[in-house]
């Protein structure tokens, strides 16, 4: 699981996050919902290392990660305007954190197959990036987070870029991708149908404070305020 525990903090006089706990089963699709500028990616960037709370602290299966740099936490991860290696093909993109690994050829071979099937890319493999769709291109990131078999998979908006036809088709496929693979993830979301679409558990954060945590069903039939309710309210 991910245990976050009174995590705090501040960029100058601004408080992004105040006093946040949650806590993260393994295994589950997690989704962290909310207005723009509520403290989600801070939240996020906080689980995967790239920040580091001012108080509180970040357990990840079982270690204490509050002051552990990202490459020793076991995390993957995505975000919306994905950097890949431009002159690299799809196939060495995949391939490239288990050749820094060193991990034998014929294992690194093998492994990128599975990965690319699982992403149905499979035909796409000689390609350069820039050969691909936005969609498809995410779905190549998503192969290369999980190439190092990562604990935890953080996403944050993935998908925040693409129209919404190609948004609702990669949600639909993370969801079954996620009922194959069973990663623990987190996604960053400010849609709430993305949301109760497709997560196990939501984590409603706003102005950096946690708001509610439940299933969808929970959120929908019993907010614990307000706020909940507006923000999950009758989409227009
Ligand atoms: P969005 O949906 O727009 O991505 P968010 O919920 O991800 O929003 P954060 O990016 O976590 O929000 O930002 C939370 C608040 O912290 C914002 O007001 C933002 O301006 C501020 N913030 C984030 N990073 C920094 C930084 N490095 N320096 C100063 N302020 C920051
Ligand atoms: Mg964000």
């Amino acid at each position: 699981s991910i245990e976050i525990t009174g995590v705090s903090k501040r960029f100058g006089d601004f408080v992004a996050l105040e006093d946040v706990s949650v806590s993260i089963p393994t295994g589950q699709l997690t989704a962290l919902l909310g207005p723009s500028g509520g403290g989600k990616s801070t939240l996020l960037r906080i689980i995967a290392g790239l920040e580091y709370a001012d108080t509180g602290t970040v357990g990840i299966e079982g270690l204490d990660a509050t002051a552990l740099p990202a490459r020793k936490r076991g995390v993957g991860f995505v975000f919306q305007h994905y950097a890949a290696f431009k002159h690299l093909s799809v196939r060495r993109n995949v391939a490239f954190g288990l050749e820094i690994r060193k991990r034998p050829k014929d294992e690194v071979r093998r492994r990128v197959d599975e990965l690319l099937a699982l992403v149905h890319l499979e035909q796409f493999a000689d390609r350069l990036p820039s050969q691909l769709s936005g969609g498809q291109r995410q779905r190549m990131a998503l192969a290369r987070a999980l190439a190092v078999e990562p604990k935890v998979l953080l996403l944050d908006e993935p998908f925040g870029a693409l129209d919404a036809k190609v948004r609702k088709e990669l949600r639909e496929w993370l969801r079954r991708l996620h009922d194959e693979v069973h990663v623990t993830t987190v996604f960053v979301t400010h849609d709430q149908e993305e949301a109760l679409e497709v997560a196990d558990e939501i984590v409603v954060i706003n102005e950096g404070r946690v708001e509610q945590i439940g299933t969808p069903d929970q959120l929908y039939d019993e907010p614990a305020n307000d706020f909940v309710m507006r923000f999950l309210g009758p989409v227009t």
